[in-house]
């Protein structure tokens, strides 16, 4: 990263003539007195041919470089001035090769300049390209300053501050420093301290199109915020670009952390007002806990960094805790890219089509077209977990396209009054040529317009809003319905609706799965949303509708129409065609009476610890307030056990229901989201209650927890009270 480099005040070399039509070289009346100004140490003067090499340079500047004038004439300027930036100090200045190629003026850049002594001087050159009455490029005409004892004050002034001059916010420097000392005195103390990584998501998009000062306007707008939310809870600085960290000493409790994140979140996501534009960004945050993910500051950082990859790669627009599984999670996601490539040249890649169902009539008005892969290693793969990995690169495109194609071929043989829906990415949407991908599925398949919807999220609300409004437009003319995906889960700005740009708002699932619980208030957040639709004029889908309850709870709340596995899941085309051919068009509401709490199914090996024994059992589902284990005989109802779910995550429960090799457990704290769809607790067992145990600090790396270590020094103390099963044994 570039150090801010303070220009020096100007000095009365710049009154010096410069590049003045005619070079000080060939006129001799006047090089007596430039000879002068140069004896008076005012100033140095040089001049380039039209190929950019050094044509002319002081006597006194060939001095003080310790050179011999044919060692120097005629090398190229750019090998006598190096760009000071090269040396990490300089202000973002532009190359000298690049502005000497563009012809530019040289407006007091900073340069190296090595001298024949081993050491560097530092100039400061200002000049102007010379061109003749045909204009024809002669070379350079320029004067230059030896700033070097002023710069190497600035550049350590630089060096040792603390500050980000942008921002005002804690600079990288500061907040190493920081952190490393806060890891070491707390280290004595065992306090722990959080660490969050921030990256803006979009950002290079607003300062691509809309310029870097307003890249710098938002990047100040942001601190304020975050500064604003942590306030004296930790110190918010700026790592450079756009990114930010947050330390939060004393901290450990994941649930106040995913709050605090989530706040952040969304508030980074709220529009920004920059020289009367308005431009919307997204930020996804990584977080590390010391001394659970690490306890050196480096170790603590690359976590936080990990999580923060994770986070991005997730959707953006999120929060991730660091967990020790991260850390391959990034090969991982290359070979699946690799193998997704695969699957698309081979055309694996299939559509299955859900019904979006009218809840008074029964009748099906439109099917959401969602694709599915299969891959022959890790057999089913989730859109959600593919998609993403396809917006890395280009692959989006050639799967959106495909996806757009067949969905309009599919639906052509369809009823004409069913509509097919397709999900667009939102790095598919703004790219130059969607638009044109619509039409060609279009007109390929014959599809009227009017039957084709295309879904997008919030998400595509972020950069340049400008940009994005034209290719609403653009869609529009073509007349395709356009629907608001998710809604409710991401920037959550509601200026967007007001354009008008869409048909149909489809509630989030995560407001209508469960929201039929007591004290729950997504039903008050669907009433809103669907009293906000009805006034904008647009139809509203609520999503992800289960169980009974939930749909009665939507229709009654006024949703237009209800998609879920209450009415079915997605269908390959045949099926839907089948039910065509019956004349069938209605889907009969089917599935439990409730709503249960989400549980999320599971194999995986866990610990078990009743008394001082360790089991190993088998972890069958897991939900907030409870969760099923395998493995273990002959626990009886209301047993006190510890569920040890890994890296410190102890979960103290008691027995609920038991049957002979499985039983119910009902947590005594409930745990909390991880932010990415699964379950945590909100605090961890500390390594240094470990390292008291006779574990030493050093030995834990980052999520490790070796409880193994203490099953070990308890063994055959006293019998086991149940019986350990063969955890590979059928049945289990
Ligand atoms: P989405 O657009 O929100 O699609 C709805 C998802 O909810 C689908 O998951 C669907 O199978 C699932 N779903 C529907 N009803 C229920 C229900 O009652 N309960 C539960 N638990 N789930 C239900 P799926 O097929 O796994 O797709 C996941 C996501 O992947 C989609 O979310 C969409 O964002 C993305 N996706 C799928 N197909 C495409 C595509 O062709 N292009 C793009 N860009 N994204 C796609
Ligand atoms: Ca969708
Ligand atoms: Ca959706």
């Amino acid at each position: 990263m570039a150090l801010g480099f303070r220009r020096p005040a100007r000095d009365s070399a710049r009154a010096a003539p410069e590049g003045n039509g005619a070079g000080p070289a060939n006129r001799p009346e006047r090089s007596v007195v430039l000879g002068d100004v140069e004896e008076l140490g005012i100033g140095m003067f040089w001049a380039t041919d039209a190929e950019d090499r050094l044509s002319f340079l002081s006597q006194r500047a060939l001095a003080d470089l310790g050179a011999e004038r044919d060692t120097l004439i005629g090398t190229p300027l750019t090998r006598v001035f190096l760009d000071a930036d090269e040396e990490g100090t300089a202000s973002g200045q532009r190359s000298l090769a690049f502005k000497l190629k563009a012809r530019s003026k040289l407006d007091e850049q900073v340069v190296a300049v090595p001298s024949a002594r081993g050491s560097t001087r530092w100039w400061r050159l200002n000049g102007r390209a010379l061109i003749d009455a045909k204009g024809k490029f002669q070379g350079y005409r320029g004067s230059a300053v030896d700033i070097s004892a002023q710069y190497a004050y600035e550049t350590q002034v630089a060096r040792q501050s603390q500050v980000d001059e942008l921002t005002g916010l804690a600079n990288r420097r500061k907040l190493g420093e920081r952190l490393s000392a806060i890891l070491a005195a707390f280290r004595a103390t065992k306090r722990s301290c959080a660490l969050m990584m921030l990256d803006l998501d979009r950002f290079k998009q607003v300062n691509d199109t809309m310029g870097h000062p307003a890249g710098d306007e938002l990047l100040k707008q942001v601190a304020q915020r975050l500064s604003s939310i942590v306030k004296d809870a930790g110190e918010v600085g700026r790592l450079g670009g756009d990114e930010f960290q947050v330390l939060l000493p004393d901290m450990d409790d994941r649930g106040t952390l995913g709050e605090l994140a989530n706040r952040i979140v969304q508030s980074i996501s709220q529009p920004y007002q920059i020289n009367g534009r308005r431009a919307i960004i997204g930020t996804s945050v990584g977080i590390a806990i010391a001394p659970y993910d690490g306890v050196e500051a480096e170790e603590l950082t690359r976590a936080a960094d990990m999580a923060l990859y994770s986070a991005k790669e997730t959707r953006g627009g999120t929060f991730c805790f660091f967990t020790s599984e991260l850390r391959d999670a990034a090969s991982k996601t290359a070979m699946l890219g690799d193998r997704l490539r695969d699957a698309v040249d081979k055309d694996e890649l299939k559509l299955a089509y859900q019904p979006l169902v009218d809840p008074e009539t029964n009748e099906v008005k439109c099917f959401e077209a969602l694709l599915r892969w299969h891959d022959e290693e890790a057999g089913d793969i989730s859109p959600a977990h593919f998609i993403p990995i396809a917006e890395n690169d280009d692959l989006i495109i050639r799967i959106g396209e495909m996806a757009l194609k067949q969905a309009c071929t599919d639906a052509l043989a369809w009823p004409e009054t069913i509509r097919v829906a397709v999900n667009v990415s939102a790095k598919q949407f703004v790219r130059p040529g969607f638009r044109k991908a619509v039409a060609n599925a279009l007109h390929a398949s014959g599809l009227p317009a009017g039957r084709l919807e295309l879904e997008i999220t919030e998400s595509v609300f972020v950069g340049d809003l400008e940009t994005v409004d034209a290719i609403f437009r653009d869609l529009k003319k073509l007349g395709v319905r356009l629907a608001l995906d998710d809604f409710g889960t991401g920037y959550s700005s509601l200026g967007y609706l007001k354009h008008g740009h869409f048909d149909k708002i489809k509630i989030d699932q995560s407001f209508v799965r469960g929201c039929t619980e007591n004290g729950d208030i997504n039903p008050a957040i669907i009433t809103a949303i669907v009293a906000l639709a009805k006034a904008l004029g647009m139809e509203t889908v609520a999503e992800g509708v289960e169980a009974m309850d939930e749909l009665q709870l939507v229709r009654e709340r006024g949703a237009d129409l209800v998609q879920g596995y209450i009415f079915s899941r997605p269908m390959l085309q045949e099926q839907v065609l089948e039910k065509f051919a019956e004349h069938d068009a209605e889907f009969r509401p089917s599935g439990p009476p409730r709503h249960r709490s989400e549980r999320i199914t599971i194999f995986r090996k866990v610990g078990l610890i009743h008394e001082d024994h360790y089991y190993d059992v088998i972890l069958r589902n897991l939900s907030k307030t409870g969760a099923r284990i395998n493995g273990l005989a002959g626990v009886p109802v209301g047993t006190e056990v510890v569920l040890d779910l890994g890296h410190g995550q102890l979960v103290v429960s008691k027995v609920a229901n038991a049957s002979e090799n499985s039983q119910g457990l009902q947590f005594e704290t409930h745990l909390i989201s991880d932010g990415s769809g699964g379950f945590m607790t909100r605090h961890r067992i500390s390594p240094y209650s470990l390292a008291e145990a006779g574990i030493p600090l050093a030995a834990l790396g980052a999520g490790a927890f070796p409880l193994a270590a203490w099953r070990e020094a308890n063994k055959n103390k006293t019998v086991p009270k149940f019986v350990q099963l063969e955890l590979s044994a059928p049945g289990l």
